[in-house]
């Protein structure tokens, strides 16, 4: 079994006048986040993690700052290209973890949203997606948000489904249901059923 690991991060500062925007839900606070695109340091760390895990580049390399498409974009288009990205590279996501760090506003009210959200983005389920949040003591970073992110992916395996169909046609009993669900009842006899081989996906190219 196959696993890789990525950690992204970013920071953004606090701008008056714009919506805030962080880990995919509108908030509702008298700042947002300063960005060329929507400013989601959440969904941008998250980015990040997921090309570093396949060894993609990262966020910028895609999506320049200085290129006027991503004017104040939706984050989860930088996202939904590093899921193409992860699927192309024949991998899927285990988990991801989380860590805000931030003065206000307070994410624990809305963390189970959050993660609900990112799950959905992510098409994981929310137990694959963990939400924290720390204030910055001591570091002097009242007017910034951190985003910390780690994130798991397993090799997918695409003879999956044909191993568990292999699986079936082992069976004689599931082949007569298939059959019949198919074809109807058509007295196929025992021996018949037998001959139907087993096969090792492993062989298919
Ligand atoms: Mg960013």
């Amino acid at each position: 079994m196959s696993m890789r690991v990525g950690i992204g991060w970013d920071s953004h500062a606090f701008k008056p006048g714009v919506p805030l925007r962080i880990g995919g839900l509108s908030i509702n606070h008298p700042e947002g986040l300063a960005g060329h695109s929507d400013g989601d340091v959440l969904l941008h760390a998250i980015t990040d993690a997921l090309l570093g895990a396949v060894s993609a580049g990262d966020i910028g390399s895609f999506f320049p700052p200085n290129d006027p498409r991503w004017k104040d974009a939706d984050s989860s288009i930088f996202l939904n290209l590093a899921i193409e990205e992860i699927q192309n590279a024949g991998y899927h996501i285990v988990n991801v973890d989380t860590t805000l760090v931030l003065s206000a506003p307070k994410i624990a009210p809305i963390a189970n949203e959050m993660r609900e959200r990112i799950a959905d983005m992510l098409d994981v389920e929310p137990d694959a997606v963990g939400i924290k949040a720390k204030t910055p003591e001591g570091l002097n970073l009242d007017h910034v948000v951190q985003a910390h992110v780690v994130v798991l992916l397993e090799k997918s395996d695409p003879g999956g489904d044909l191993k568990t169909l292999a699986a079936e046609i082992d069976d004689p009993a599931a082949v007569e249901q298939v059959v019949k669900s198919l074809v109807g009842d058509v007295g196929l006899s025992t021996e018949r059923r037998k001959i139907i081989p087993s096969f090792d996906t492993e062989d298919i190219t």
